[in-house]
């Protein structure tokens, strides 16, 4: 440590996020490699999406057997999921419960959101700023920002004067919102609205829903797990993990059949029923090529419009419901209980505002089309600047003071998902050109962190730092982009797409070679010495401080 009393505190290194990704790297960085390591989480507690994300209906949309760590046995044997997909009570309690079992609160500091993050090329080390006024330096910065964590808010004339509540579904009041005898709006329809609105329209006086694309819902089928299938599950949780392990999304699905084209018309129908009534992801694996082939996508999307007309009874709401001009599955598809359904209650009321955008709010309610829709409350259901945002938002700075906004202002460039140039040691969970988005993000987070650690284990023994090389980082970018031209994804406008965003570039934002794919080749760059990275020496200078190998160091 400097003499320098205005010196900063030494780590080894900073987590951003004690989501479940920043949870696991704490604990890889500090128990495993004995790091001096501290988190930094802007919310009071841990969990991430499931500290924030308290909206009526929140639940996971992977299983939760499959929807938490597979890295520890004690830790899955400790746990008994109550239902087919956890809520968020349930999933939030999960993440204490983990952080009580590796001791994990005492390195994070919480109600402490990150500032800035600048690179001191001449030192080689992070400079960490938080909003509570603390600074630090650490040799690496892990970046557990979440992909879908910076929400977006509509720009609606006249919504900062509206005389009632304006909540967020990403950012809901954690001692809840009394919604009874309540009329509500609640503007947009993808899968935060999609769960929240069956829950709202029991609790309110009445419901408008405020929808500008009709998005494919199919249904989760959700259901309390009997012991027999807990029971199973934990004598088998092994080879379950390993057989999600084998899967694109890190899932367990049936396998499909085949291609569209290779059954006839009514063995694709029988498929399509059989998922649509086990309900879930799996329903997207009901052909091998249901993302890849429109012909395929078009077989599947019609038996989902079909579905919506024969469970809707007003026609005119049917018909404004029934998404017809993008292909199923390239907006992230959603998965509901009792969606469709709402729709044919007496107090909810559907609003399109594709033709006619809301005009403004009023301090009353909600303008479209010349008509004022009166509401006490108005739900934002309006997604995320999803991958990005949470970067772009901090003041993140590379080599030369140089933003992350600026690296990043024709749309995300990473190597691997794991690594940007120009931000040496930084290591992004989950981030851009990573298959997080298309897949169970529990089997995404560790792999990652598992990578990561690993990579930073190497440069602590050969007292390395290092950065993505721009041409590994080109490659890969090309990568990503031309894995995502082979599928239907590009054709929706959607948050995978950036499209959600006003101004922000359409480049597809996740890696969607699937995760298998995706950890083979990550492995093989560690295996060959991670190439595509330039390591350089350290160099110990007056400031730097050595590992110092105290797991139980609180600075
Ligand atoms: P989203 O999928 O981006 O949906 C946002 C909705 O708001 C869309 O219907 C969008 O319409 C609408 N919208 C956005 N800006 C608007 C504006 N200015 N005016 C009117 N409408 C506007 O966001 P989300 O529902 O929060 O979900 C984001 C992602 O989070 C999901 O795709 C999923 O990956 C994850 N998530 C998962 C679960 C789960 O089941 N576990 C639950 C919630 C969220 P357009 O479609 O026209 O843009």
């Amino acid at each position: 440590m400097s003499n320098n009393p205005r010196e900063p505190r030494h780590l080894d290194a900073v987590v951003i996020g004690a989501g479940f990704g920043g949870m696991y790297a704490l604990h890889r960085l500090r128990d495993d490699l004995g790091m001096d390591v501290r988190a930094f989480e802007a919310g009071d507690g841990v969990g991430g999406t499931w500290y924030w994300n308290r909206y009526p209906g929140a639940r996971c949309d992977a299983e939760s057997i499959l929807y938490s760590y597979s890295f520890d046995q004690d830790l899955q044997d400790s746990w008994t999921w109550s239902e087919r997909y956890a809520a968020q009570p349930e999933l939030l309690a999960y993440a204490e419960h983990v952080a009580d079992r590796f001791d994990l609160r005492r390195s994070i500091d919480f109600g402490t959101r990150v500032s800035a993050a600048h690179y001191d090329e001449e030192r080689k080390l992070w400079r960490v700023s938080t909003g509570t006024g603390t600074e630090v330096l650490a040799r690496y910065l892990v970046t557990a920002l979440g992909f879908l964590s910076a929400s977006q808010s509509p720009d609606i004339d006249g919504l900062a004067d509206f005389g009632g509540e304006v909540h967020h579904t990403g950012h809901w009041p954690h001692e809840g919102v009394d919604l009874d005898g309540k009329r509500v709006a609640v503007i947009g329809t993808g899968s935060s609205g999609i769960q929240a609105i069956p829950e709202i329209a029991r609790q309110a006086a009445h419901l408008t829903v405020f929808q500008r694309t009709p998005h494919f819902s199919v249904p989760a089928r959700n259901r309390p797990l009997t012991e027999e299938e807990v029971a199973r599950v934990r004598a088998d949780y092994p080879a379950l993990r390993a057989e999600a392990g084998e899967n694109a999304a890190g899932l367990i699905v049936a396998a499909a059949p085949g291609n569209a084209a290779d059954l006839s018309p009514e063995e694709r129908a029988a498929e399509l029923q059989r998922r649509w009534e086990a309900g879930g992801l799996g329903f997207l694996s009901s052909f091998e090529d249901f993302l890849m082939d429109e012909d395929a996508n078009a077989t599947a999307a019609e038996f989902v419009r079909e579905r919506i007309q024969e469970t809707v009874r007003d026609a005119r709401t049917a018909e404004l419901l029934t998404p017809a001009d993008y292909p199923i599955g390239t907006k992230r598809i959603c998965l509901d209980t009792g969606y469709y359904e709402t729709y044919n209650r007496d107090d909810v009321s559907l609003v399109s505002i594709r033709e006619h955008p809301i005009e403004r709010v009023t301090p009353t309610g909600v303008r479209v089309n010349g008509v004022d829709h009166e509401v006490d409350v108005i739900v934002l259901a309006t997604g995320f600047d999803a991958f990005t945002g949470p970067y772009t938002r901090m003041d993140l700075r590379g080599r030369g003071g140089r933003p992350i906004s600026q690296a990043w202002e024709e749309g995300p460039r990473s190597y691997l998902g794991v690594a940007v140039a120009g931000f040496p040691n930084m290591f992004t969970i989950t981030g851009p050109g990573s298959p997080s988005a298309l897949t169970n993000v529990l089997a995404s987070i560790e792999q990652h962190v598992d990578w990561i650690t690993d990579h930073i284990g190497y440069l602590e023994e050969s007292g390395m730092v290092a950065e993505a090389e721009e041409a590994a980082q080109d490659a890969w970018v090309d990568h990503v982009g031309e894995i995502a031209s082979y599928t239907l994804y590009p054709k929706a406008g959607s948050w995978y797409m950036g499209a959600n965003v006003p101004g922000k570039p359409r480049v597809f934002l996740p890696y969607a070679g699937g995760l298998p794919l995706y950890r083979e080749q990550c492995d093989k760059v560690a295996a060959e010495g991670y190439t595509g990275f330039a390591h350089t020496p350290r160099e110990c200078g007056p400031a730097h401080d050595p590992v110092r190998k105290n797991p139980n160091s609180s600075y």
